[in-house]
Order: structure tokens, then sequence, then C-alpha cells
């Protein structure tokens, strides 16, 4: 199988040839159809989060079901599937109280460290599936939940998109900005409201301003970051 490989910070991307394993408990074997080149996928490329190497990135992905774990109940060979990085475990106190993305066991949808590692080179040393999806690839291996099926009539670039990009910037319109319906989001055409300032550029949005937030960011700038969701994550082994 084919995949995208960064070996060093900074180094790029290598197509290389890997071996993926079998599904165990609840993954899923997705043939990947297609992927969004996210710039959280650059940012991890490029600067060191302590993410082991070689490793392989990609996160917003669709494709079809090739194969599925023992315990997999939620999809079927043959289902088109949209994949996120969002990991949510949907049994600890937080996904049950309606905030799986506050999920205190994410890490329950990784593999262990005494398991194989869900990708390998030839000669069998570890290959990271950073963000637990390691969509730049020919397929990829994911827990279940970390998938959402999809009709068959969405084309896969388009529904790709679902996984990161639209799902960013719905959360930032709705959690982050909270803009309500109705009001709108660009500039104002009144003139600033500066003393004695003619600018119509420099006029303020008409949508109430963002709430501040851990990140201390606008709404426009979450996809620039690590995690894309708001939520800072550092992208862990498989
Ligand atoms: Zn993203
Ligand atoms: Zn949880």
């Amino acid at each position: 199988m084919r995949a995208a490989v960064v070996s060093s910070i900074g180094g790029g991307f290598d197509v290389e040839e890997l071996v993926i394993d079998v599904p165990r408990g609840r993954e899923v074997l997705v043939d990947v159809r297609a992927v969004g080149l996210c710039h959280s996928d650059l940012s991890f490329a490029e600067t060191d989060f302590g993410t082991p190497l070689p490793m392989v990135l990609g996160h917003e992905f669709a494709g079809v079901v090739a194969a599925t774990g023992p315990e997999a109940t939620g999809v079927v060979v043959g289902d088109h599937v949209v994949g996120s990085l969002v990991r949510a475990c949907g049994a600890c106190p937080e996904c049950e109280g309606g905030a799986p993305y506050r999920c205190t066991r994410r890490s329950d949808l990784l593999r262990r460290p005494d398991e194989p590692p869900r990708l390998t080179r030839a000669d069998g040393s570890p290959v990271t599936a950073a963000l637990g999806t390691a969509a730049f690839a020919e397929q990829c291996l994911v827990h279940e939940n970390q998938l959402v099926r999809v009709p068959r009539e969405l084309p896969f670039p388009q529904a790709a998109l679902l996984g990161c990009s639209t799902v960013t910037g719905v959360g930032a319109v709705l959690n982050t900005a909270r803009a309500a319906a109705g009001p709108r989001a660009g500039p104002a055409r009144s003139r600033c409201p500066a003393a004695r300032c003619r600018s119509r550029a420099a006029a303020r949005p008409a949508a109430p301003p963002p709430r501040r937030t851990r990140n201390r960011g606008s709404a426009g700038t979450a996809s620039n970051r690590p995690g894309c969701t708001g939520v800072p994550e550092r992208p862990v082994a498989s």
C-alpha cells in the first residue's frame, strides 16, 4: 500500500510502500478515495509536536469500507464513509454528557503499546498513524467512532471536506463566534467610528465579537491551528 510519509520535520512527503495491518476490535479498513490537504497537516509536517517519526498524516478523507474488525458494528463492507480526526469513546462521562469533544478516553480509539502498530515499513519498523487516521495513503485503518456513513450519491472529494474543513468552519461560527441567524458577518457599510477617520475598510463587522476562549483566536484562524476543531491536540501514535 502506498502512502505519503513524513520522515523528518520540514523534509516534506515521500511516497513509500507501507504494510497496513488487518482490522482488530472495532477498527475499520478504508479504501481512501479522496483526502483533503488541511493546513494542520502542513503544520505537523513542518513543526515538531513530538509525534514519533516517520509518520503518515491526512485526517479529512472519504472512502469505501474494505474490511471491519470483529467488534465493529457501525459500518459494513461497501459503505461509503467520511473520516475525522475527532476521537470520542462514546462511553465516558464527557461523551455521555453531550461533550464528546472533551472525551477523556480518546486513547481508547488507538492501539495499545503492546499491540502491533497499524502501519509498518517493509522491515517491520513502525510508522505513526498520526491523529489516528493517516489518510494520505491508499488505505487507512481507523476506529469506527471516527467514521460516519454517508450517501453513495455524495462525491468523494466533497464528502472528504466534511471531515475537517466543514466542521471546523461550522464550529467556529456556531461555537466560537456564537453567531445567530440573521446578522451580517461581513464588513459593515458604515464609516469607521474613529474620530476624523474616513475609512470604510476599517468599519467593524456587524456580527457580535467572538467570545474569548482559551485559544484567544478569531473564528477565522481556527483552521490554521493544529487540531482544527479549536481543541489543540498532539498527534499520537496509533
Ligand atoms: Zn484539518
Ligand atoms: Zn469519551
